[in-house]
């Protein structure tokens, strides 16, 4: 009966947050860890994608209140544990998991991240968070890392490690590291743009990047002085050029909380002076 109702629950469209549910999840969850280890473990799986579904509205608010660099944080967090389960468990796709990730995905593009910084580091000890035993690649206790036994997830512990250097990096393992500098903040211009436009976490949406031409292009003529003061004719000097265009981003949301203009948003780069 109980896992009728999770499994309608979580089929649901539009997505709906059940508390509740979650809670009574988590009392029959305690009870099978003691009594009904399979039972235990399809449940800890249950409570996770209620938890998912719970977090990704916890962060579209954090988003709403423009707490940017949390909301971050807490994505990335979201990210590694539906990649951890998929890995694990086979999600049916009606639990609408996978659209969340989709979205996690969407949500960082608007986000202007795009340097971090990554530790190489030498993992010297680990402990295997179920059975306490020290874990090594020759030497394992039996429990696997991100499987579960009865109700509780394997996670091995680090307790030593030599940090051997740092560097900055594109697209990192690692997302939480976001490099900062002291005199410049992140600009958030696209994600306050996209946010104007939302009203509900589970609200569809989608964008589409383009390449348009700078503002000093945009009018130009083939036959005119070419606007990058070379004295030669457009067509016959910048025309075409790459470095004549710049990246847009255009929002697709059907049915706007605000007007969105004309949905094409020119982003001023990834920085902003600090005032
Ligand atoms: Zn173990
Ligand atoms: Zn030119």
């Amino acid at each position: 009966m109980m896992m009728d109702t999770i499994a309608k629950n979580l089929s649901e469209w539009p997505i709906r947050v059940d508390i509740e549910l979650l809670k009574s999840i988590q009392n029959d969850l305690v009870q099978a860890k003691i009594s009904n280890c399979s039972l235990a473990n399809e449940l800890w799986y249950l409570k996770q994608f209620m938890l998912i579904r719970m977090n990704y509205v916890e962060i579209f608010n954090m988003l709403q209140n423009k707490q940017y660099s949390e909301a971050w944080s807490s994505l990335a967090d979201l990210e590694n544990t539906i990649i951890m389960i998929k890995d694990t468990f086979e999600i049916p796709q009606i639990y609408h998991i996978d659209y969340i990730l989709e979205y996690i995905h969407k949500i960082q593009k608007f986000y202007p991240y795009k340097f971090f910084t990554s530790r190489e580091e030498i993992i010297k000890e680990m402990k295997c968070g179920i059975c306490g035993a020290v874990v090594n690649p020759a030497k394992s206790c039996g429990h696997e890392a991100g499987r579960v036994y009865c109700g509780v997830l394997c996670a091995y512990e680090i307790t030593k490690l030599d940090l051997i250097s740092l560097a900055v990096v594109e697209n990192p393992y690692d997302k939480y590291a976001v490099l900062k500098l002291s005199d410049k903040e992140h600009n958030y211009d696209l994600l306050d743009f996209l946010m104007n436009g939302l009203s509900d976490a589970f609200e569809e949406w989608d964008y589409i990047e383009k390449q348009v031409p700078k503002p000093e292009f945009k009018n130009a003529f083939m036959n005119k002085p070419c606007p990058c003061g070379s004295n030669k004719k457009y067509k016959h000097c910048c025309y075409g050029k790459e470095y004549t265009l710049m990246p847009h981003i255009e929002v697709i949301i059907k049915n706007p909380k605000k007007k969105l203009g004309d949905n094409i948003i020119i982003s001023n780069g990834l920085w902003k002076d600090k005032e």
